[in-house]
């Protein structure tokens, strides 16, 4: 029997030698992803830090199976995520996964609560709780609003209310806080900071440095490689390795 201590440890997420084009007209086409490997322990929130147009989010999507890849492996929970036909990874996410972007991306014609229990209703699930789902991230009595009602934030933490309801293995969130101030972010990253533990995991790309540093871990991503890897990160920790990164590929 595995030992309940040594779960957390276990892996969650492993990527091997990731690589992934993008056709262009009339050109060759603009790789992004130049071999990347990655792993995610249970437990764990790994951040992914880089200047724009590094890849973050590419690789965030194919870490996701929102993205195919061009050649690597990913396995999730031990399920080869990039051998899966669509149906069956459109089911993996579906049940396994949850996504948190910049845009919010709730339906607008909903109320918050419809939005949080939609998830569920699509899978034919029973409906959570969803106003225990919006009191759990601060929005009690806010479940009959539309989004056009709320704030950046408060549709934030609906969209991550969203997502905890269906207590996901692995939140994936690009750049959540964005478009949001730094109290109201700081808000979004403790919601996450607090999913990724037991055997629950976060992936956090961010361009903020101190969101960047609530993470376990960060990779840094330079043209599509990684050039560092940061345990226990420090925002100045990365700001340094963001800078002196060596962009041939040296991992530090
Ligand atoms: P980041 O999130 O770090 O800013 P992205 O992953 O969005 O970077 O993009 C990395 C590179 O890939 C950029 O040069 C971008 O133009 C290119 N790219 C991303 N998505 C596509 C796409 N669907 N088609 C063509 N090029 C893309
Ligand atoms: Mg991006």
């Amino acid at each position: 029997m595995t030992d309940p201590a040594l779960v957390p440890m276990a892996p969650m997420l492993i990527a091997r030698g990731v690589e992934k084009s993008y056709p262009v007209r009339r050109a060759s086409p603009v790789t992004v992803l130049r071999g990347i490997d990655v792993l995610v322990r249970r437990g764990e929130m790994l951040s992914i830090v880089g200047p724009s147009g590094s890849g973050k989010s590419t690789l965030l999507y194919c870490l996701a199976g929102l993205e195919r890849v061009d050649s690597g492996e990913i396995s999730l929970g031990g399920t080869r995520v990039d051998a899966l036909s669509q149906s069956r990874l459109a089911k993996l996410r579906r049940d396994r996964l949850g996504f948190v972007f910049q845009s919010y991306n709730l339906i607008p014609s909903l109320s918050a609560g419809e939005n949080v229990a939609l998830p569920a209703r699509l899978r034919g699930c029973r409906a959570p709780d969803a106003a225990a789902a919006l009191a759990a991230v601060g929005l009690s009595g806010h479940a009959h609003k539309r989004p056009g009602e709320l704030s950046g934030g408060q549709q934030q933490r609906v969209a991550i209310a969203r997502v905890l309801a269906a207590r996901p293995e692995v939140v994936f969130a690009d750049e959540p806080t964005g478009a949001l101030d730094t109290t109201t972010g700081a808000q979004i990253l403790d919601l996450l900071r607090a999913h990724a533990s037991g055997d629950r995991s976060v992936v956090l790309v961010t361009h903020d440095l101190d969101a960047a540093a609530r993470a376990d871990r960060t990779l840094v991503l330079r043209d599509g490689a990684v050039v560092a890897e940061l345990t226990r990160p420090s925002a100045g920790g990365i700001l340094a390795a963001l800078h002196g990164a060596a962009p041939s590929g040296a991992v530090a």
